[in-house]
This record gives structure tokens, sequence and C-alpha cells, in this order.
């Protein structure tokens, strides 16, 4: 499940919450926000940088560890989750799927959606 970064459209409007930008995690066939869910203010899309940093060689999956690890290490669970969770399925591997979901846990995030998979 990819995350996506969400931002005010006018930085001078909106809450705490889309004016420094919020994350959302959402299935690829769901329509992506419009709005913020807290205030209302209209907001767009941005990219995750993380998008492009899944290597496709075997061989990088060991810097992707290690950079699920750092992501860990500085409590940035959205970021650590959403490695592991891309880098599991292309692996199939199952303890690093169980680190995904612990990520998403401890950063607060709603993972019912992979329970009920
Ligand atoms: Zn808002």
């Amino acid at each position: 499940m990819p995350i996506y970064e969400y931002e005010s459209l006018d930085p001078n409007k909106g809450c705490q919450k889309c004016i420094n930008r919020f994350e959302a995690i959402q299935s690829i066939n769901e329509m992506p926000l419009a709005t913020c869910p807290s205030c209302g203010q209209k907001v767009k899309k941005i990219i995750s940088w993380c998008q492009g940093t899944i290597g496709e060689s075997s061989g990088e999956s060991n810097s992707i560890l290690n950079r699920i690890k750092s992501f860990e290490s500085q409590g940035q669970w959205g970021h650590a989750g959403e490695l592991a969770d891309r880098q599991s399925e292309k692996t199939k591997d199952k303890s690093l799927k169980e680190r995904a979901l612990d990520n998403y846990k401890k950063g607060g995030y709603n993972t019912d959606w992979h329970e009920k998979q």
C-alpha cells in the first residue's frame, strides 16, 4: 500500500495538519483526497520520494534493509513501514511483512486493511 503525502494548496490557509503536510495510506483504487480531513481546506497530493527508492536488482536489498533500519532509528515509521512493505511484496519475505506492520502500528497507522487480506 502506498503512502501519499498531501499539503494545503494555499500555504496561508488550512490547519496545522495540512500546512505541515500529512500522510495517508490509500489503496491504488482509492480516489486521492481533495480536501483536508481535519479542516476541509483543498489539498494537493505530493509524490512521496519513497516511490523511487526501491531497487530492481536483488543485490540492492541489503541497502534497502539498511535504509529501513535507518528510518526506524529515526522514528520515521511510515517510511520504514512502506519500504519494508514494498520490499516484502517483492521478495515474499514474511518477516519483513511483519516488520512493516509493526512499523505502521508504531507510527499510529491503521493496519486493518492488512488483517482483512
Ligand atoms: Zn487542514
